[in-house]
């Protein structure tokens, strides 16, 4: 399995900010800490895609998990930018 080095993890942790590459996808608005943004994933009409620039993270509140799981809220799509 191929993967990507940790000193090459380092150095794109070190060029690339989260808030900067989404950026160029996604229109994002701070509120406080965060940023805000129309969800890239699915048809959103209200700004529920959120970026976390201190965690590396973002994260859409828009997404449920299937019938089975509903109960328990919001699916949470978390991708690390940062090792
Ligand atoms: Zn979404």
């Amino acid at each position: 399995m191929a993967y990507i080095p940790e000193d090459k993890l380092l150095e794109i942790k070190a060029a690339a900010s989260i808030e900067e590459v989404v950026g160029q996808y996604v229109k994002l608005e701070r509120k406080g800490k965060d940023l805000w943004g129309i969800c890239p994933f699915h048809a959103d009409s209200k700004p529920s895609f959120k970026v976390s620039p201190d965690r590396g993270i973002f994260h859409c509140s828009s997404w449920r998990l299937p019938a089975r799981r509903a109960s328990s809220g919001p699916m949470s799509l978390r991708v690390r930018v940062m090792p």
